[in-house]
């Protein structure tokens, strides 16, 4: 099927391309050997990466609140589509604004059109591995670039990508982050892991054993925090809210579709729905340039909601929502992604109490 492009968050032709997707969620196996090509090339189509770069590299340049109403749209058709869209389009933000212009003159055409795919393996700069003594990716400066040795825990779609961005730290604590090619000699992607689900977004290491990365990959650093300069997710930011925000609006609608039959419904489907579309609402207020939103607390309002509308949905389906390939089943373990995706220790904290029913976790 083609798909015409989508020009604005609001038009007509989103609703092609989410009816695509949640067909298509539906149809994805639920192991690491699968990946939605399909899904990726109908996004290529309706110009979905373009939403987010400006025009200078090709991008249409939409606006933080329209990137997220279409994330907010994107992730409750297809959440392993959608999230293997923010690692793709975190790495391409990164590479467009690091000031690296020939880099980014270089790949942003082949990113943007879906010819060629990136991701980012920056997680142990901020919420992975961040307890052991020794960074677990380590870079040594040279007279052509830079040595990587280590790994980087978690890269979605590292076995699809021809470049990666890594972050890497320092023997004198700096970091680094640069767009490192796969093709490079001694850089290998694990196998993925196989995982409670999301499986089809191929997440796994990427390892690096003496791989020289000339200069010109180089995207920021070295410097202290290199994960707090630029653009892109950070961890707890809007974007993993939003992702949250649309799954738990798929929830409820099918909540609020069953409740039309079974009245005993009608108050959970309403008061979940009332609940999201409110989160929803200050998501977007928030993405607004100059907003001074509490990111965390969202974060934990998402994360709550998501778990809560995702299980009520379940005991809605009953024992048939318990079933294997019954969408209900696949919304309640994506939802615990969120409890451990690029979610900072307070937010996670919050949780815990909630569900020890606890104000605070002690010292
Ligand atoms: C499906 C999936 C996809 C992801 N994709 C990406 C991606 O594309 N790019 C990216 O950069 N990141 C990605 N991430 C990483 C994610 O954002 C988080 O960084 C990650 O989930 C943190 O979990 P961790 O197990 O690495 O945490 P860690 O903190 O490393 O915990 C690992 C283990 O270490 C032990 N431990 C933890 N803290 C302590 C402590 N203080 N003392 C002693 N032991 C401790 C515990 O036993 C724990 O189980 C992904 C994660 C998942 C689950």
């Amino acid at each position: 099927m083609s798909l015409p492009a989508i020009t604005h968050c609001d038009a007509p032709e989103m609703a092609l391309l989410t009816a695509a997707l949640r067909k298509g969620a539906g149809e994805l196996r639920e192991d690491a050997a699968s990946w939605p090509f399909e899904q990726l090339r109908q996004c290529a189509e309706a110009g979905v990466f373009e939403w987010f770069l400006d025009p200078r590299w090709g991008g249409r340049g939409w606006s933080n609140r329209d990137i997220m109403t279409g994330y907010l749209e994107l992730s409750a058709a297809c959440l392993t589509t959608t999230f293997i869209i923010t690692q793709y389009m975190g790495a391409c933000r990164r590479i467009a604004t690091s000031g690296n212009d020939a880099l980014a003159e270089e790949l942003l055409p082949g990113l943007l059109n879906g010819s060629s795919f990136a991701t980012v393996g920056i997680s142990h700069l901020t919420t992975s591995r961040r307890h052991l003594k020794q960074p677990v990716l380590r870079a040594t400066e040279t007279e052509a670039g830079f040595v990587l040795d280590g790994y980087s825990p978690w890269c979605t779609g590292a076995t699809q990508a021809e470049h990666v961005v890594l972050g890497a730290t320092m023997e004198d604590g700096r970091e680094l982050l640069l767009a490192a090619p796969m093709s490079l000699p001694g850089i290998e992607a694990q196998a993925p892991a196989s995982l409670m689900a999301l499986s089809a977004s191929q997440t796994g290491a990427v390892r690096c054993d003496g791989v020289e990365v000339p200069r010109r990959y180089l995207l920021a650093g070295p410097m202290e925090n290199v994960m707090h300069q630029g653009v892109g997710a950070s961890p707890g930011g809007l974007q993993t809210s939003v992702l949250a925000a649309g799954l738990a609006r798929a929830a409820c609608r099918y909540m609020l579709a069953e409740s039309e039959q079974r009245s005993e419904l009608c108050t959970p489907a309403a008061s979940l729905s009332r609940e999201t579309e409110r989160l929803c609402s200050d998501l977007l207020d928030a993405s607004e340039p100059g907003a001074d939103a509490d990111q965390q607390r969202l974060r934990q309002r998402a994360n709550s909601l998501v778990t809560r509308s995702t299980q009520a949905a379940l005991g809605a389906a009953k024992g048939a929502g318990y079933i294997a390939g019954h969408p209900v089943g696949r919304w309640c373990r994506e939802a615990l992604f969120f409890l451990v995706w690029s979610c900072p220790q307070p937010v996670l904290s919050a949780h815990l109490c909630e569900l020890a029913g606890v104000e605070s976790l002690g010292d």
